[in-house]
């Protein structure tokens, strides 16, 4: 960003996220759980494009568009209106149209609104030119916003603590090639899931322990091994989703019998990752999905990718 310029309008590209480990331990006292997780940003992208209006407003587009709220409680216009509370003389008085072309499934355990969230910030900055909100404040200002916003404007591999929002850097070579099962009218709400996994354990007399990253899945996406990592992904919470949704434990089932090396429920689900060996195994996995596998939408994607991008300025004369 030069000084003295300015933007009219910014759209800044943002992947979704699968987790390859999600561990949950005992609830706080704020109400959240204490996690340790592996987040990993996959190639399945929303497009956030911001410009100048005369009030707050957001649009939806794309194929999820009517899952997605266009009033006060949308994800990316909360982000925006904090960010705008750091413009210096502006105050709350410097509203702009948040426009989302919308990829990444809704409710699907993808962390789509905390992706449009993160890509709200890194858009406006750029728009406003907020030279004063660097790196490190921009992180500060997205861990309030939710547990997943700050990892999504990072991206790559990282571990997750706290409730998610901690987040520290997992460095490895290659990419891994998912295919990602996503379910129409499964949607499952994360605090829901989280209830019944409460629920679950209090059932079975379990305590959680201290949930901490395990050492088998930061030693196999050192090299990005796939058979290792899909001998090392867990979810805490998939035998609650499962439990919501029994026709997940089908899906599971028919992707490991075509041949997946590893699957798992993202994060909260419903959306099933699958890990495929090698870019034609992901092929042959998600045609044989789409032919003979459970109904819902079959996405291939490869992980890790960058987190939130500027990807067009568009000035008007
Ligand atoms: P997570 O994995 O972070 O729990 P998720 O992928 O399961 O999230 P989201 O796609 O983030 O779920 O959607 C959760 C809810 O958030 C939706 O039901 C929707 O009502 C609401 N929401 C608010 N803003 C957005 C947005 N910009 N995009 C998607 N959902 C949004």
């Amino acid at each position: 960003m030069s000084p003295g310029t300015s933007t009219d309008s910014v759209a800044v590209r943002v992947p979704g996220k699968v987790n390859l480990e999600l561990l949950v331990g005992a609830q706080r006292e704020d109400g959240y759980h204490e996690v340790s997780t592996v987040y990993q940003a996959v190639s399945v992208y929303d497009r956030v494009t911001v410009r100048p209006a005369e009030r707050w407003s957001v649009s939806v587009t794309g194929p999820y568009a009517d899952r997605v709220p266009t009033g006060d409680s949308n994800l990316a216009l909360v982000a925006a209106k904090t960010l705008g509370r750091r413009r210096p003389r502006h105050g709350r008085s410097s509203p702009v149209h948040v426009e989302i072309d919308k990829t990444i499934p809704v409710a699907g355990g993808m962390a789509g609104g905390s992706a449009n969230a993160a890509a709200a910030l890194v858009a406006c900055r750029e728009l406003w030119q907020l030279d004063h909100v660097d790196n490190e404040l921009l992180d500060q200002i997205a861990s309030g916003l939710g547990s997943d916003v700050t990892f999504l404007l990072h991206g790559g591999t990282a571990i997750g603590s706290g409730r998610g929002e901690q987040v520290t850097p997992v460095l490895g070579r290659g990419e891994l090639h998912w295919v990602l099962w996503v379910g129409e009218g499964l949607e499952l709400s994360t605090p829901e899931v989280y209830a019944e996994c409460d629920r679950l354990r209090e059932a079975a007399g379990e305590t959680p322990p201290a949930p901490e990253p395990s050492s088998e899945l930061l030693t196999a996406l050192r090299r990005m091994d796939a058979a290792d990592v899909a001998a090392a992904l867990h979810n805490d919470l998939q035998a609650a989703a499962v439990s919501l949704r029994p026709e997940l434990a089908g899906v599971i089932e028919a992707g490991t019998e075509l041949g997946a090396l590893g699957a798992m429920v993202s994060g909260s689900g419903p959306t099933v990752a699958f890990l495929a060996g090698s870019q034609t195994e992901a092929i042959d996995l998600s045609v044989g999905l789409a032919a003979n596998g459970p109904v819902g939408d079959i996405v291939r994607a490869i992980g890790p990718v960058p987190g939130a991008q500027v990807v067009q300025h568009l000035r008007t004369p």
